[in-house]
């Protein structure tokens, strides 16, 4: 069993910050459930996030800031996106917004999407936020597939020692997520209704607020794509290499045919599942490169971690023209 910790100890703060830092996971009160937390720029934490719940796909994380401040180091605010933050955080309200060039925040985070999802919450969690000094990447505290928790004891017996800490702070008192938005043009998208007011939103921005798939879609499938898979066509389970691939290595066995790779990169040399999710969506952004036309991915163990980065690289190595999937993947919950 994972240690528990009442918020109001002495050390709890302190604790959570030192495991954190140390790209180790804590479960968080927060006002709507029980978050499973790590350093959201640390590409370790953020793993051990998806390896814990046992989900078998990555979903784009929110990240947790403790400040307005904190959230524009990270993204790039419109003038309604800022007002919104500034009249209803912290609280329930995530926005997704374009990724500010040079967020320190781990790819992982946004599983390759070019927005980011952005949160300030109530209580301890924004003092841990704030005593990290960093964003804390945070889904539910559960195992994929399993309900919310909205206790401590349900937080453990559900993760078990894959987390190290949770902070107890009682019962959480919503038990709703939060309201996810992005802003558009002349509308606001809703992407997901949760425990802020669609009826609040509207009064504050004066704008419409519509369902995503009531009005237009959230992103042209067009621009997702070009995050999604990179520009050249993507070959799996490669055991060699034709002339002028690119390959992507997972372990250091050697490859026949590898001396005549267009170039190489390397998921993880120790074959180690979470230092390769970690490196999954840097490697294939590094990779969306006109002059690298053919790209040929070593197998990848298809249990744990491996199965969500299989499901990635699939989705990276699929026709390019439908985007079904892509939209399921990002609105898909656990
Ligand atoms: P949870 O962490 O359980 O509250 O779920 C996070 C939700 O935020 C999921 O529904 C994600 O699909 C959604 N989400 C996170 N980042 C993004 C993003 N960049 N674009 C759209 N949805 C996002
Ligand atoms: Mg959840």
């Amino acid at each position: 069993m994972p240690r528990l910790l009442s918020i109001s100890d002495p050390n709890a703060i302190t604790d959570a910050v030192r495991l954190l830092a140390a790209g180790r996971l804590v479960a968080i009160p927060t006002e709507t459930v029980y978050g499973l937390g790590a350093d959201a720029c640390s590409g370790e934490g953020v793993a051990a996030i998806f390896a814990a719940k046992g989900r078998p796909r990555f979903n784009p994380l929110i990240a947790h800031v403790s400040s307005l401040a904190m959230a524009e180091e990270h993204a790039v605010f419109d003038p309604v996106s800022r007002g919104l933050a500034e009249r209803f955080w912290p609280g329930p309200l995530t926005l997704v917004l374009p990724a500010r060039e040079g967020s320190d925040i781990h790819p992982l985070v946004r599983a390759g999407l070019p927005t980011l999802a952005l949160r300030m919450p109530h209580g301890a969690a924004r003092d841990v936020i704030q005593a990290l000094g960093r964003p804390v990447a945070a889904p539910s505290a559960n195992r994929s597939g399993k309900v919310s928790p909205t206790s401590a004891a349900h937080v453990a017996r559900s993760l078990g020692e894959a987390v190290d800490l949770v902070l107890d702070a009682g019962s959480a008192g919503v038990g709703l997520e939060s309201t996810i938005l992005r802003v558009g043009e002349d509308r606001i998208h809703l992407l997901r209704p949760g425990g802020l007011d669609v009826a609040e939103i509207e009064a504050a921005s004066g704008l419409p607020v519509v369902a995503v798939g009531e009005g237009s879609a959230i992103e042209a499938p067009g621009q997702l794509r070009s995050h999604y898979a990179p520009d050249g066509a993507v070959r799996l389970g490669a055991r060699s290499v034709e002339p002028g691939e690119w390959l992507v290595r997972f372990g250091e066995e050697a490859v026949a045919g590898e001396e005549k790779a267009a170039g190489i990169s390397q998921l993880s040399a120790a074959r180690d599942l979470r230092e390769a999710a970690a490196n999954l969506f840097a490697i294939l952004t590094e990779l969306d490169r006109p002059d690298i036309a053919r790209i040929a991915v070593m197998p990848v163990p298809d249990h744990g971690l491996g199965m969500a980065i299989n499901d990635r690289l699939s989705r990276a190595a699929a026709p390019r023209h439908d985007m079904h999937d892509a939209d399921a993947f990002i609105r898909e919950e656990d």
